[in-house]
């Protein structure tokens, strides 16, 4: 017989040597990653058996066995699962293929902590096996009827052995040898303890020299009053391999127009925040506790990828394949109905539990926001549940648009909302003041993808939504007869204004589209709009940074003539042009500033130095 020697992948390495050499980490989680990798085995037959006419070994039990050896020190565990060919070995067993594995494994080798406890969430759960081998002998044979055995043995130190190996029933044997520091597996107990611990749920039998530890149903499959908290929590553990407590669960069951059973839990923290990159989808789709596809991609829309779960639909055919599965318009209908459930839950939970529900919204408000700019079918229940702060709100208090409409004034009918980098830095610019004169409320939305929802979504409730950098802003005309005659100060008369404008537009020529007396300024001397409409200058702030400035329009500078720096500009463009010309642009630049864009920095720093210059010689 011949015995081939192979390398590990360069990614496998490296991750070997850290799983090897990690001190600090619960070492317990190796057992879980191997029942859990058994135990997707076992489904994986369960659901080829389906599909094949002929199977090898089909009268063997699906189950996991577990045996240790306290003598020889080791153990092993034994599942009549899928198996693997000799290929499959070199594959699985030798090479990282999920990209996320790559984050995690920069991620491990930075931290100070090296916490592989994660590991099983990145798909390369089997290697946690050498935290507490000497070696490891994995003796697999595939279910196809004309396969043959094979083992794969590894140190874990660099390389492995693959060798053809007789009389192997189906699915796959690994034979732990336990390290000196770790001869405490061997022992019936120990394996016992760590099975409740984390394997409670598995949906076959673990036995443990022979006797079953798990004896806990599919919990999804239970009636509602049946469960306690505890056990959906120790349900979500479990499968979403994860060790915090879920913030919410919603467990529904229909009969009609679909027998659906779903239990989907939202986490505690959004891993993609940490720098683990995009999130792979966490929820399973079974037909009557067979699982079809594990972590589908079809059965929820992408934007609730941050969901784990499990949606259980007897309806489905049991062996459809993954392109049926896409095409298929009852996965699709599945998709429909199980998402508007979700999402009025969220709602509820907003209703109910609001200190909950701003906690969801802050971990996963992103994820949904993805959802309203993407989604067209759930755009309006989507919109129910955003939430901002607004100039009415306290700061860090969250307001929903049904908050604001509630609130808005007679007259009003549309729903304002200006982008800026923080509550403060809105607060005290430009944009705000008309409104605050008007005693209107404004969102104050703070992220660069905010602009892109409220635009996407256009109007709530019937009331359109409008950004406060709109060159055609139309305010109702809500103000009192008192703040009425304190407007009446004195302002630039109508053909000096009229001149002025005319004049800064030769100044400014192809930077701005117009320029304008503005009649929403209060405090500041100038301000930019954005006459097309379309995008506000947050959106366009992005779309610069995406290289998309192909998209954009010009703007609008409106002057506030009642501003003694505009009233002293009139002056001084008879008194001095070319100065007045460097004040014109530098108020220009400012009012860009405002608006968050950028500007050229060199010349504008030039000219402000020639300004202060000017100021000192006085
Ligand atoms: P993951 O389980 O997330 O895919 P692992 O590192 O735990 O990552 O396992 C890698 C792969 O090895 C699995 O996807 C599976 O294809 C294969 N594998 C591991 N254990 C078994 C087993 N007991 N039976 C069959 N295949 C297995
Ligand atoms: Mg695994």
């Amino acid at each position: 017989m011949t015995t081939e020697t192979r390398e590990f992948q360069a990614e496998v390495k490296k991750l070997l040597d850290i799983v090897i050499h990690s001190l600090y980490t619960e070492k317990d989680i190796f057992l879980r990653e191997l029942i859990s990798n058994a135990a997707d085995a076992l489904e994986k037959f369960r659901h080829q058996q389906l599909l094949e006419d002929e199977v090898f070994d089909s009268q063997a039990a699906l189950e996991i066995n577990i045996s240790v050896d306290d003598k020889e020190h080791t153990l092993t565990i034994t599942d009549s699962g899928i198996g693997m060919t000799r290929d499959e070995l070199e594959h699985n067993l030798g090479t990282i293929a999920h990209s996320g594995s790559k984050t995690f494994l920069t991620e491990l080798s930075e931290g100070a902590k090296k916490d592989v406890s994660l590991i099983g969430q990145f798909g390369v759960g089997f290697y946690a096996a050498f935290m507490v081998a000497k070696s490891v002998r994995v003796l697999s044979r595939s279910y196809h009827p004309d396969s043959e055995g094979y083992e794969w043995a590894s140190d874990g130190t660099g390389s492995y052995t693959l060798a053809p190996s007789s009389g192997l029933h189906r699915g796959t044997k690994i034979i732990i040898e336990l390290k000196d520091d770790a001869h405490e597996y061997a022992d019936d107990g120990a394996i016992k303890r760590i099975i409740k611990q984390y394997s409670n749920f598995v949906p076959f039998p673990i036995k443990v020299t022979g006797e079953e530890v798990n004896t806990v149903q599919a919990v999804w499959t239970r009636s509602k009053g049946d469960i306690k908290d505890e056990e959906y929590t120790e349900f979500y553990k479990f499968i979403a391999n994860a060790f915090d407590e879920p913030m919410s669960h919603l467990h529904f069951s229909a009969d009609a127009p679909l027998a659906i059973k779903a239990l989907l839990f939202v986490p505690e923290t959004n891993i993609e925040t940490m720098g683990f990159g995009r999130m792979e989808p966490g929820v399973s789709l079974y037909c009557q506790k067979v699982l079809i596809e594990q972590h589908s991609k079809e059965i929820l829309p992408e934007w609730l990828r941050f969901v784990k779960g499990v949606i259980d639909c007897e309806d489905l055919p049991l062996n459809i394949s993954r392109q049926a599965l896409q095409d298929s318009a009852l996965v699709a209908k599945i998709k429909k109905i199980i998402t508007t459930r979700f999402l009025k839950n969220l709602g509820d939970l907003a209703k109910n539990e609001p200190e909950t529900y701003e906690k969801v919204w802050k971990e996963f408000g992103i994820f949904l926001k993805e959802g309203a700019t993407s989604d067209f079918t759930h755009r309006d229940e989507l919109s129910k549940l955003l939430r901002f702060e607004s100039s009415a709100s306290e700061p860090g208090q969250l307001i929903s648009l049904a908050d604001y409409i509630e609130r808005m004034k007679e007259g009003q009918d549309e729903i304002y909302y200006i982008n800026g980098p923080s509550r403060e830095a809105i607060a005290t610019g430009p944009y705000i003041e008309t409104f605050k004169r008007r005693n209107l409320e404004v969102f104050y939305t703070m992220e660069p993808i905010d602009d892109f929802v409220l635009t996407h979504i256009g109007e709530f409730d019937g009331k359109k939504l409008v950004s406060a950098d709109r060159a055609d802003l139309k305010l109702p005309d809500l103000r009192d007869k008192e703040e009425k005659d304190s407007e009446d100060t004195k302002h630039l008369d109508k053909p000096v204004a009229d001149s002025l404008t005319k004049w800064m537009k030769e100044v400014l020529g192809e930077k701005v589209k117009d320029v304008l007396i503005s009649n929403r300024l209060e405090e500041s001397p100038a301000i930019v709009v954005n006459p097309s409409g379309m995008f506000t200058s947050s959106m366009e702030r992005v779309m610069r940074a995406t290289s998309q400035d192909h998209m954009i329009t010009g703007k609008n500078l409106e002057i506030n003539t009642g501003h003694q720096l505009i009233m002293g500009l009139a002056d001084m463009r008879l008194e001095d042009e070319d100065f007045a010309k460097n004040l014109a642009e530098q108020i220009f630049d400012n009012a860009m500033i405002q608006a968050g864009l950028m500007i050229e920095p060199r010349s504008m720093v030039e000219r402000s130095y020639e300004i202060m210059k000017r100021a000192l010689k006085k």
